[in-house]
């Protein structure tokens, strides 16, 4: 696709399959005679969640949260609001919850909390990206695919205002594009 709000590729596809396989070894590794229930992040890690949970190769079952951040069009705020919550209870069960990427670590300390308070027998996390210079909390993710310069990006599931999510690789958006977000908001 071309399009003047993408920029530099971060991650390329054949990077991506790769990385997913191997999490995806790693999770069946850890997992076996667990009782797996994966918890992916809408709509950002759709992709990441489809794909890794191909190369799981352990009993698992999938349920969704959706999550909305305040704050500007690249910067959370930490005040989440569940937009859409589990449709089943956590108490006794192993809980990865699969996430797009970590910014401030804002939201994933929120969904740590929360799920935290419903008694399962194990939560971690399983990141795609991360940024780490953006850090605001400390927290650990068992799983992290890539680690990324602090730039905001789009693909790969990861949108800017709803689009992009389709490009099969993860782009960092260009600097212009970045702009013009921030002066919208
Ligand atoms: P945090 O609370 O860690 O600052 O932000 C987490 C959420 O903000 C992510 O789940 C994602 O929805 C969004 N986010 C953070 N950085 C980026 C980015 O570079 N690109 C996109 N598309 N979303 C991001």
């Amino acid at each position: 696709m071309r399009d003047k709000a993408i920029g530099d590729i971060l991650v390329q596809p054949d990077a991506l399959r790769r990385r997913v396989e191997e999490l995806g070894g790693q999770i069946t590794a850890d997992y076996a005679g667990k009782d797996l229930l994966l918890v992916g992040v809408l709509k950002g890690a759709i992709f990441f969640l489809a794909d890794v949970m191909r190369h799981i190769d352990v009993p698992c079952d999938l349920d969704f949260m959706a999550v909305s951040s305040y704050g500007s069009a690249t910067d959370s705020s930490g005040v989440v609001r569940i937009l859409k919550d589990l449709d089943a209870p956590l108490e006794g069960r192993d809980v990865l919850i699969v996430e797009d990427i970590v910014d401030s670590g804002l939201t994933l300390q929120y969904l740590l909390r929360n799920l935290g308070a419903r008694d399962p027998a194990s939560l971690e996390v399983c990141a795609l990206l991360t940024k780490p210079t953006r850090r605001k909390v400390e927290l650990h993710a068992r799983y992290v695919g890539f680690e990324i310069p602090d730039r905001f990006v789009i693909g790969y599931g990861l949108d800017y205002n709803e689009k992009y999510r389709n490009l099969p690789y993860v782009a960092a958006m260009t600097d212009e594009a970045v702009a013009a977000a921030q002066d919208a908001t």
